[in-house]
């Protein structure tokens, strides 16, 4: 079995998103042996995962340091933090192995995705990145950023354009055939655009489950397992009659969809993702929590989607 398993913030960090190091290998030790059980039954896995705190803080260090240091730009960022989550991802992963007898190379692709430079996106920022501000620090931010509004306070918002293809998806799929453990496209991969042939980075950050799912039909995995903090997809969520769905028809999420049941920026591109992955030859979407993920695999918990 081949799948992409797309790794949300909670996989990563906290709650509140703080990137603390500690808090991080911690939450992602747990994430290891999640992933090690998947592992365990054979299956040819690329991990890809969000980055919005991690690149959030680096944006913010570059700020402090800006009058000793150059700045360097978002998309040479996404590529710092490819690098810094992979390292901690791969450790764990192979920490957990260790512990549990499992013999198996995790290696991380510096992953660049192909974006249309003119994508509306450019234009109108959405994407929040960084830690979540509360009313007095958001006002000071928005003297140097397009801040706005989440849950609970404020969070920095910068453009966030469609992936249109994955520019290492054939050496990934090389490495996953040859049972390597791939972790790939890490927060929605390095934006980048191709004119006249040569690439160039371009200041945004992807959406980490769009991108998983344009990966995952490049290298043709049967299933896209979306982990996060929810263990199921839920009609009416956050409201009194709140429902899971546990099985659903593409055509039907389609409709749950149109009717507003996913709003954009959380739940709205995992089920975008689901729907394109599903249409493209993938055979089955999954979302669900962490703790819930073998289960979900298992088919005991979890939104299927086919
Ligand atoms: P991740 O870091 O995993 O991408 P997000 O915060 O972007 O996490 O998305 C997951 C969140 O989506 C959940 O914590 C939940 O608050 C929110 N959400 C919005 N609508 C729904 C829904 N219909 N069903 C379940 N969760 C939803
Ligand atoms: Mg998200």
């Amino acid at each position: 079995m081949k799948a992409v398993i797309a790794l949300g913030g909670n996989a990563l960090t906290g709650k509140d998103r703080k990137t603390d190091i500690k808090l991080q290998f911690e939450t992602t030790r747990n994430t290891a042996k999640s992933i090690a059980k998947m592992i365990k039954n054979g299956w040819h896995i690329v991990i890809t995962h969000g980055n919005g705190p991690q690149i959030g803080s680096l944006l913010l260090q570059q700020k402090k340091a800006m009058h000793e240091i150059p700045s360097m730009p978002l998309h040479v960022l996404g590529a710092l933090t490819q690098g810094q989550i992979g390292y901690i991802i791969q450790q764990c992963l192979l920490n957990e192995f260790k512990k549990q007898g499992i013999k198996r190379e995790v290696v991380t692709i510096i992953t660049q995705v192909i974006v249309d430079e003119k994508d509306p996106a450019f234009k109108k920022p959405t994407k929040p990145i960084g830690p979540v501000y509360n009313d007095k620090e958001a006002n000071e931010m928005k003297k140097s950023y397009v801040m706005g509004r989440v849950e609970n306070g404020w969070r920095i918002l910068v453009p966030s354009p469609k992936p249109i293809s994955i520019v290492e998806s054939k050496i990934i799929k090389k490495l996953i055939e040859e049972n390597v453990i791939v972790i790939a496209a890490g927060g929605g991969g390095i934006p980048v655009v191709r004119k006249n042939g040569i690439l160039e980075g371009k200041d945004a950050v992807i959406d980490k489950d769009l991108a998983s799912q344009k990966l995952a039909n490049e290298i043709g995995a049967d299933i896209l397992l979306i982990l996060t903090d929810v263990d199921y997809v839920y009609l009416n969520y956050g409201k009194e009659n709140e429902i899971e769905i546990r099985e659903a028809k593409v055509e039907e999420i389609e409709k749950y969809y149109r009717e507003g049941h996913f709003p954009p920026g959380s739940m709205g591109p995992k089920i975008e993702a689901a729907i394109n992955f599903i249409k493209n030859g993938g055979k089955e979407a999954i979302i669900t929590s962490i703790d819930k993920a073998w289960e979900a695999i298992e088919g005991r918990a979890g939104t299927h989607i086919f």
